[in-house]
């Protein structure tokens, strides 16, 4: 058995794993666009903390640029007791003295850099980032003689260190977010998981009043109009007693009473489908309800000159309500015959194909236009009501159609063109594979 209640708490479990997925991207997005900024912040903030500590460095030997200037390396030797060592080994840190032409004069220091500096118009500091070292130049010029005279370039002093530490740095800030995302975004699940289901519930809940609204209204109809139909029965049963001018009218309260009975219980069958559970499901063979449908509906295509065609060739079972695929399946072969003009032709099909069962029900007739074809389903939805209403029907017969196949795990799917056909093909999962 398979329950319409079920089907519609599938859909619903499905609206629900959409929102929360919808939910959960967001979310996504969220702390992405939040870890990306950490992490902007961090390396910025990391670089500005290393470029100060580099100008300072190179400041602070600014002194000696003169003395190496004239002793090279051998001052350097003599004056052990500089402090920088200490920064050099803990850091990754080196110091070179350069002359006002680039030339390297001494260096200092763990990081070796083969680039010189660049000369010219270097002026407080020129920052070069590679990938694994940074460095910080400064020029030092030599005070004026007196107020008049220029200062002259004396040569470079460039301090560098080792990018390895903010390298490590940025991969554990990698690591960390990336994992407090991940973990964060679990939570997000949990909470989404809870909060989507009570934001379904209302909707569910007056999804079902509805449902059970329009099915106690239909059946509420039936006996009213059951009255109409019978007492206006009654009266045509004399037709000595009727006024002739009352004839017309009478047939009329007939049609009126007639259609609204059929109007009713295609309410009262969408509304049931939709709130309880299908009756007994037996193996339901699709070439007998086919063949059976076709002769019934042969003297209609005859009547309006319409060549209907089949083709059962295979033996096709499924597991089903035989007299719903029977409503299915009549619902559709009449539309196909309604919306056909004469001369045109319906061919009906039936085929396996892998694990399902394809019909084809395919007319001639006046085709469906692209934009209203996804609107074909709709209840009460019909392409010119005006055209409709003369020619019967209440607008739910591919409602009511869907709605089984739907209950069978099936689907109904069209092809049309305007002015070319329509393709209509229903595909239900073979009786084994239900
Ligand atoms: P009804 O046939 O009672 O109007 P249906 O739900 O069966 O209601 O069909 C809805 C609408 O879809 C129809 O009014 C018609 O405009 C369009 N339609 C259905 N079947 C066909 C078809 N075979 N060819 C063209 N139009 C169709």
């Amino acid at each position: 058995m398979i329950g319409s209640k079920k089907i519609h708490q599938a859909n619903f479990q499905s609206l629900r794993w959409r929102l929360l997925l919808s939910y959960l991207t967001v979310m996504a997005a969220i702390l992405g666009v939040f870890a990306a900024g950490v992490y902007g912040f961090f390396t910025r903030s990391y670089y500005q903390q290393m470029d100060e500590k580099l100008r300072t460095l190179a400041q602070a030997a600014t002194p000696s640029l003169a003395e190496i200037k004239q002793e090279g390396n051998d001052y350097l030797e003599r004056v052990d007791e500089v402090p920088w060592r200490d920064l050099f080994n803990r850091d990754r840190q080196s110091l070179e003295w350069f002359n006002s032409e680039g030339t390297p004069l001494a260096s200092r220091g763990q990081v070796s850099l083969d680039s010189q500096p660049k000369t010219g118009a270097l002026t407080e500091r020129d920052t070069a980032q590679t990938s694994l070292i940074r460095t910080y130049t400064i020029s030092v010029f030599s005070d004026p003689q007196n107020d008049s005279s220029q200062p002259s370039l004396e040569g470079f002093i460039r301090a560098s260190q080792s990018m390895e530490a903010l390298q490590a740095a940025q991969n554990q800030l990698i690591w960390g977010l990336g994992m407090g995302g991940i973990v964060a975004l679990g939570f997000v699940g949990i909470g989404g998981l809870w909060l989507t289901k009570l934001a379904i519930q209302p909707v569910e809940k007056s999804y079902q009043q509805l449902k059970q609204f329009t099915a106690d209204a239909s059946h509420e109809l039936r006996s009213p109009i059951a009255a109409i139909k019978t007492s206006v029965d009654v009266i045509r049963s004399h037709p000595e007693r009727i006024h002739p001018k009352d004839a017309k009218k009478l047939a009329a309260i007939a049609s009126a009473s007639a259609q609204m009975t059929e109007l009713v219980e295609d309410l009262l069958f969408l509304a049931r489908t939709d709130a309880t559970t299908v009756r007994e499901q037996t193996t339901v063979s699709l070439n007998e309800i086919l063949h059976d449908l076709l002769q019934w509906l042969e003297p209609l295509a005859t009547a309006k000159g319409i060549n209907l065609q089949a083709d059962l060739g295979l033996s096709v079972s499924v597991f089903g309500d035989a007299a719903q695929l029977n409503r299915l399946f009549a619902n559709l072969l009449e539309n196909a015959l309604q919306y056909t003009p004469q001369g045109g032709k319906v061919t009906v099909s039936l085929a396996k194909q892998n694990r399902f069962a394809v019909v084809n029900i395919k007319d001639t007739g006046i085709g469906i236009s692209p934009e209203q074809l996804p609107l074909i389903f709709d209840r009460f939805w019909r392409a010119d009501k005006a055209r409709s209403r003369r020619e019967g029907g209440t607008g739910l017969g591919l409602a009511i159609a869907s709605a089984i196949a739907t209950q069978h795990k099936g689907k109904i799917t069209v092809t049309s063109q305007i002015g070319v056909g329509s393709c209509f093909q229903l595909r239900l999962p073979l009786e084994r594979f239900n």
